[in-house]
């Protein structure tokens, strides 16, 4: 902080544009955030079921406790109390109706699936201290084979990959294992060790107890109503300006300019295309956009006129057919009533075959399979359902992609990047989101030669590449 307030435009108001937004007017500065929807959230967001009087999320959001950035924003908007970490998560197989709540003793999970022999079991033992020593001291091909290449390599058995390491690395990299790229995976449990032993305790999952709009954005809104930023909606960003090398403001899409001391792009790197045209080394930025493919999530939030019997808030369930699907018990994680309905969700991860189907046929399979690992839900009927395809939910990052996601910095001055898909600590995350936001506006702060608003420029001509 120089002492001298500027004017930022932060553009996209998902949850990194809402962190940037946030951390920025802490600092003092002038911040007008635009968002190309008519309200904010982005990716985390609420959606409003009138039929049942409820409001379910677009999709199940976990949080893990090594996440460091989404809390210091939900510190900064006052809701940190609403994500607990009850230190277990369910998991089941077909025809078992009990739930098992560790995975941290594999071999007693493993001796649970069907089919399994002890054999299998040593041999995954060891493959599995192999792949903890891989991801430390990382072997300099993991980028070009994929995650199942590299399981194959470890030794670890097929039925092992399918029953366990498959859904994991679902579940961490958020794409199926002969599409993701063997690297991401084992960043990841390099970064969950590190995260581990700064803590002095395994990583757990926890959940938010409240919908995502009362979590992310009800105390957005009051720092921005009390702090004074301008929040403009359906506010499209055509271009980032720029002139002599430093950042003027922005074009909208109806030819509106925003003149900006310094700006922020938290747009998904789906939307980024064309935005940077004027910013030089943007073809970089733009290659990322080509490499980084997103990935589909099917969710449907179920109310049903019973209790399926799920023992724990989450459960994963395993099929040994590497599929990683989940359900979630709105009556422990939210203290739901189930008085009128009882409401679960399910959640489909790299859905690329269900994503297609009809709302009824996703109904059909996703209640199929709960009445497959559920005995109290095989006469369960469907009071009402809501199906929400979200097709770019995460990104995938396939062999080859390493060193692609771009850092927030630019070669503009007074522009940063920021969004789940750059270079973080993590895959595409909500704290990669808040991680970026936050390096974001480090970055802005710390640079001294942000030109005042104050002095507006004419309208930038396209700078020479
Ligand atoms: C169903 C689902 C489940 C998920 N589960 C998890 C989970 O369990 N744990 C986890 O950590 N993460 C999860 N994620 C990922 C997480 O939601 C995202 O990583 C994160 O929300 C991304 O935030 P963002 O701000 O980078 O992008 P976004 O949320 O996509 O926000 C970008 C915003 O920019 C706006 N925008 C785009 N173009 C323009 C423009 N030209 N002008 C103005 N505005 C523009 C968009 O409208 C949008 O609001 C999940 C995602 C989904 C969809």
């Amino acid at each position: 902080m120089t002492g001298e307030q500027r004017h930022f435009v932060v553009v996209g108001g998902g949850l990194a544009g809402l962190a940037s937004a946030v951390w920025l007017t802490e600092a003092g500065q002038r911040v007008t955030l635009l968002e190309r929807r008519g309200s904010l959230g982005g990716r985390t967001i609420a959606m409003p079921q009138p039929a049942v009087d409820d409001v379910p999320d677009n999709g199940q959001h976990v949080f893990a406790s090594g996440y460091e950035n989404v809390f210091r924003y939900l510190e900064s908007v006052g809701t940190r109390e609403h994500v607990c970490f009850p230190g277990r998560l369910g998991y089941r197989f077909p025809g078992d109706d009990t739930t098992s709540t560790s995975l941290h003793n594999v071999d007693k999970f493993l001796k649970r699936v069907p089919g399994i022999t002890v054999g299998e079991r040593l041999r995954a033992a060891a493959a599995t201290l192999r792949l903890m020593a891989q991801s430390l001291r990382q072997p300099h091909d993991l980028d070009a084979i994929t995650a199942a290449e590299w399981f194959d390599r470890l030794g670890m058995p097929r039925s092992v990959q399918h029953a366990l390491w498959d859904g994991m690395t679902i579940g961490l990299t958020g794409d199926k294992p002969e599409l993701s790229a063997a690297k991401p995976l084992a960043d990841l449990m390099a970064t969950g060790a590190k995260q581990a032993l700064k803590l002095r305790t395994p990583i757990s999952i926890g959940y938010p107890t409240v919908d995502l709009d009362t979590l992310y954005l009800a105390g957005a809104r009051r720092v921005f109503a009390e702090r004074g930023v301008d929040v403009r909606h359906r506010a499209v960003v055509r271009s980032i300006d720029v002139e002599d090398g430093a950042v003027t403001g922005v074009t909208l899409t109806d030819g509106e300019r925003v003149p900006a001391d310094a700006v922020i792009c938290a747009v998904p790197v789906w939307s980024i295309r064309g935005l940077l045209d004027q910013v030089p080394g943007h073809e970089e930025v733009y290659r990322a956009a080509e490499i980084l493919q997103p990935v589909p999530i099917v969710s449907v939030n179920l109310y049903l006129d019973r209790s399926i019997g799920m023992q724990e808030w989450g459960e994963v369930l395993y099929d040994g057919l590497g599929v990683l699907e989940q359900v979630w018990d709105r009556q422990r994680m939210h203290g739901r009533s189930p008085e009128r309905s009882w409401f679960y969700s399910t959640t489909v991860s790299a859905s690329y075959d269900l994503i297609g189907l009809s709302n009824a046929e996703i109904t059909g399979r996703q209640m199929e399979m709960l009445r497959r690992y559920y005995p109290e839900a095989r006469d369960a009927q469907v009071l009402h359902s809501h199906v929400v395809r979200m097709p770019r939910s995460t990104i995938t990052q396939h062999p080859g992609s390493f060193g692609v996601r771009p850092g927030v910095e630019t070669q503009v001055d007074g522009l940063a990047l920021a969004g789940d898909w750059l270079q973080t600590g993590w895959t595409i995350t909500m704290e990669g989101a808040c991680q970026s936001a936050a390096r974001a506006v480090d970055h802005l702060l710390s640079v001294t030669s942000v030109r005042s608003s104050r002095s507006p420029r004419p309208r930038s001509s396209r700078a020479s590449l």
